[in-house]
């Protein structure tokens, strides 16, 4: 790859400074490439400074990957990330114990232990648990971190390696040449490169589109609570009764999950604030999961908005209308899956494809037949408001 002559452009530019762009970037960086990111905010300020920090994906074709690579990372990066291993998952009904099968399968398929637990010894492992525990799992890899360290760690890493970031600068459109990309238009003026990684969450579609190639992806507001610090459980990586999320290096307890808000494509900024019913109904879940915390008071929380995907699965691909962009966005799972998706990508960006994992199951041609009303077929609409209303008076 040839590197740029023009320092206000870049061999690769990277648009997305969270952690799926920010992984890209310096996995790029470390394999000599002159990078830029281009963030239209701060980094991490969207999903990936927000999230459960959750880092167990066994439905992923990247889970071996993942594995493997979250123990080296506070080392690869050269700033901790607060991994820890482990992860138990507790079933407060035989319905959960259930829910919890597809998991012990995938990762036992893999070749990765996974163990069930009875009531008694998931009482033992996580002294937060209550007599209304049924039973749970124990991985003894997965786990979880820190996500605003984590993006941290990625950015000082990149800039390290000569890697930049530029900040508050809004990508509004592409310069193209024959079927490739040779600039990018910013709020901050027009960048050159010689291949672009979009890599920008749930406004990745927004951008393909200006690109002539859609990748569905819409975004659902979701929220965290966070509690006083309690005395650290041995095993920080424990959730359950459908809430994601882990106890902190100080004691706090940080979850969220589900329902999903949802929102139209165009919204993100003014989505992701926090409401008291989404947040209470996360509190009277966690009330549930670990009894003994019943007395904690809740000291912040906040909303973060997720990209999902028609099947709930990424895409990394190449666009079918630009030969010299890679378009990624991960449907939820982002955040865990990083080192991994950064260095798929930045393979793919290098090579043409990625040495290690089978990618396949995340190309964009699995669409070709949706539905243009995917959003309305499966309910993922925002509810109307007075504004929608006038619009359509
Ligand atoms: C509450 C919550 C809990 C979650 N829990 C977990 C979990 O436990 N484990 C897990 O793995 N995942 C979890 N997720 C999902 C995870 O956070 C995301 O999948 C992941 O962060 C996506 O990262 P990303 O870099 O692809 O996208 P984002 O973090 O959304 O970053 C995209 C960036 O692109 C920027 N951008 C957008 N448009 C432009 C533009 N035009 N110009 C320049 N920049 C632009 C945005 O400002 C943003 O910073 C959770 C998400 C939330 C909200």
């Amino acid at each position: 790859m040839t590197a740029s002559h023009d320092r206000k452009g870049a061999d690769v530019i990277v648009v997305g400074g969270g952690v799926t762009g920010l992984s890209t970037a310096w996995w790029l960086a470390r394999a000599g490439v002159d990078v830029m990111v281009v963030e239209k905010g701060i980094v991490g300020w969207g999903a990936s400074g927000r999230n459960g920090g959750g880092a167990t994906h066994h439905q992923s074709p990247l889970f071996a990957e993942e594995q493997r690579l979250w123990p080296l990372m506070d080392e690869l990066l050269g700033y901790p990330t607060e991994y820890q291993p482990k992860r138990v998952r507790m079933a407060l009904s035989d319905a959960q114990m259930d829910e919890f099968r597809i998991g012990v399968d995938n990762t036992r398929g893999q070749g990765f232990p996974a163990e069930w637990l009875d009531a008694a010894q998931v009482r033992e492992m996580v002294p937060l648990a209550g007599d209304n525990v049924r039973g749970g799992v124990y991985y003894e890899r997965g786990g979880h971190a820190n996500p605003q360290r984590t993006v941290q760690a990625y950015a000082w890493a990149l800039q390290d390696l000569g890697g930049r970031i530029l900040q508050h600068t809004a990508v509004t459109g592409f310069e193209r040449r024959g079927d490739k990309v040779v600039a990018v238009e910013t709020s901050a003026g027009s960048f050159s490169c010689n291949t672009l990684v979009l890599a920008a969450g749930p406004q990745t579609g927004i951008l393909t589109a200006l690109l002539d190639s859609e990748v569905p992806v819409t975004p659902a507001r979701a929220e965290m609570i966070v509690t006083e610090p309690l005395p650290l459980m041995p095993i920080g990586g424990v959730d359950g009764n459908h809430l994601y999320g882990r106890q902190t290096l100080r004691g706090n307890l940080a979850y969220g999950g589900g329902p999903h808000e949802w929102l139209r494509p165009q919204d993100d900024g003014v989505a992701a604030q926090p409401s008291s019913p989404l947040a209470r109904n996360v509190a009277k879940r966690l009330v549930e999961l670990f009894p003994k915390a019943a007395h904690i008071r809740v000291i912040r929380s906040w909303a973060g908005v997720i990209e999902n995907t028609p099947d709930g699965r990424p895409v990394i691909d190449r666009l079918p209308t630009a030969g010299n962009v890679v378009a990624a966005t991960m449907s939820s799972v982002g955040f865990g899956l990083s080192p991994a998706t950064g260095r798929a990508i930045c393979q793919l960006v290098l090579d043409g494809r990625c040495d290690f994992a089978d990618l396949s199951s995340f190309r964009l041609s699995r669409f070709g037949n949706l539905s243009p009303d995917w959003r309305e077929e499966r309910g993922w609409l925002p509810p109307q408001t007075d504004d929608d209303d006038a619009r359509a008076a």
